[in-house]
């Protein structure tokens, strides 16, 4: 079943293919964090969103490079930074590494890349250069750097490719230097922002004058340097759509003559209790503010991975007890699968397995997929009430959760011992093994040994050792 995702770009669900002519390679993008505070809740809704793609390519057999950007340079973090008196570096790591911490927390893959904008100022300025080249970007008198929207109209170049934009209601023809911009406008965005004194000592050499680059220019630089010039997939939250997003197409495309990416994806926004998160409302929550509450990141991952993610959501606190309670149901039936199993490991369950398959593939109908996690526990549990699991169905069964939980990512409560990743290989094995296909068998266990663990082939099941 081809996996179909909602493309901004054509405004329709596409089966998804990758540019890789053989099918497998996929690249990936999403715009990360401006490291100038914790992440709030709305962010987070963002970043799961984007491990679940992630996480989906992968169980569908795609290799994913994953790739999120830093952005480490941009007027409210020189604020900052001036403000606190303290250095770039020493201002933005503090916030970087929280980040990360949080995205653990939150049992986000790692992105395989984790570009910051300050160690990519060369790849920028080659970009501006090429696009001054082009006779698209502009010195002004202020001494920075612009990216003409008329010039690149002129050229053929079409503006507004992720939404309608009616250009001549719009003041196009101005100029912007500053990151956030009114969106109604469509002005001529900073490519390159000439030094001024409040920017202190936070500036580089550049062949247009000391400056900074702008923030649009440098995810640019950064997934261009990463992935390619084409790539297949680019996320964000939908408000990065314009002007951040349809800027990095137009300085991308009008930079290298190509597409720049072949699949858009824009997560939906969040609501906090009904309403738009606000300080002054009291419903501003970073992932810290939750855990201090007394809830988990897996809580809170589940919650955000109940929604569909173009839909916008209602994050609750009463919607995480509940995400406590769901939970608690999978732990329970995990946990007494485990004592039927008794160490005995199957394949996975396959028609639990296809069902779940079919709802990810329906442009990742999360609602279908928990639906078919939740049938299964009912139905395990009215199973095991009868007695009628014996160790290997309830080895298949468990098997089939772990393969489910590779996507979903939320683990079963005190599983520290063997997490469902190498369950599922170890699943493999077997399978492997009962169509005689050693050689695959022999794969898997020296695949397993490289993730840390031996196991050893008993009468009775496998047993699974931590090297
Ligand atoms: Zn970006």
């Amino acid at each position: 079943m081809a996996l179909k995702l909602f493309n901004t770009l054509t405004r329709s669900v596409q089966e998804f293919a990758p540019l890789d002519p053989a099918g497998k390679e996929v690249g990936m993008y999403c715009c990360g964090p401006t490291v100038y505070d914790y992440a709030h809740i709305g962010n987070w809704r963002t970043f799961v969103f984007a491990d679940l793609v992630r996480r989906t390519l992968e169980f569908s057999g795609y290799e994913v490079t994953h790739v999120m950007n830093i952005t480490d340079v941009e007027d409210k973090i020189i604020k900052r930074v001036r403000e606190n008196k303290t250095t770039l570096r020493e201002f933005t790591s503090k916030y970087e590494t929280a980040f990360l911490d949080d995205l653990k927390a939150l049992g986000c893959r790692e992105p395989h890349q984790n570009p910051r904008a300050t160690e990519y100022i060369a790849e920028i300025i080659a970009l501006i250069e090429k696009l001054i080249a082009r006779g698209i970007a502009y010195k002004a008198n202020d001494g920075s750097v612009y990216f003409s929207i008329t010039k690149y109209q002129g050229c053929g170049c079409h503006y507004g490719q992720l939404l309608k934009l009616n250009l001549d209601e719009m003041r196009a023809g101005e100029r912007v230097a500053s990151d956030e911009y009114e969106k109604e406008s469509v002005a001529d965005f900073a490519l390159w922002k000439a030094r001024v004194p409040d920017d202190g000592d936070i500036f580089w050499p550049s062949p247009f004058g000391e400056g900074r680059p702008g923030w649009h220019i440098e995810c640019s630089a950064m997934s261009i340097k990463a992935l390619g010039e084409t790539f297949d997939l680019h996320l964000g939250g939908e408000d990065l759509k314009f002007p951040h997003h349809e800027d990095e197409i137009a300085q991308s495309e009008a930079a290298t003559g190509r597409p720049f990416v072949k699949y858009w994806l824009h997560g939906a926004h969040l609501l906090v209790e009904g309403k738009k998160m606000s300080k002054s409302l009291g419903n501003f929550f970073t992932l810290r503010d939750l855990l201090a509450k007394g809830f988990t990141g897996r809580e809170v991952r589940y919650l955000l991975l109940t929604a569909h993610y173009r839909e916008t959501f209602n994050f609750t606190l009463d919607g995480l007890s509940g995400a406590k309670t769901a939970l608690a149901r999978i732990d329970e039936c995990v946990g007494k699968l485990r004592v039927i199993a008794d160490n005995t490991t199957a394949a996975p369950e396959a028609k639990l397995v296809e069902q779940f398959s079919l709802a990810l593939a329906d442009d990742l109908n999360m609602s279908a997929a928990w639906g078919e996690v939740f049938k299964w526990v009912t139905e395990t549990n009215k199973r095991m009430a009868d007695n009628s699991l014996n160790a290997s169905t309830a080895a298949a069964s468990l098997a089939a959760w772990g393969k489910m939980d590779l996507v979903l990512g939320v683990g079963t409560k005190g599983e520290a011992d063997v997490p469902a990743e190498i369950l599922a290989l170890a699943a493999a094995r077997t399978t492997a093994k009962q169509a005689r296909d050693f050689k695959r068998a022999d794969e898997i266990r020296a695949e397993l040994k490289a993730q840390g663990w031996v196991i050893e082939d008993l009468p009775k099941g496998i047993k699974f050792k931590k090297i």
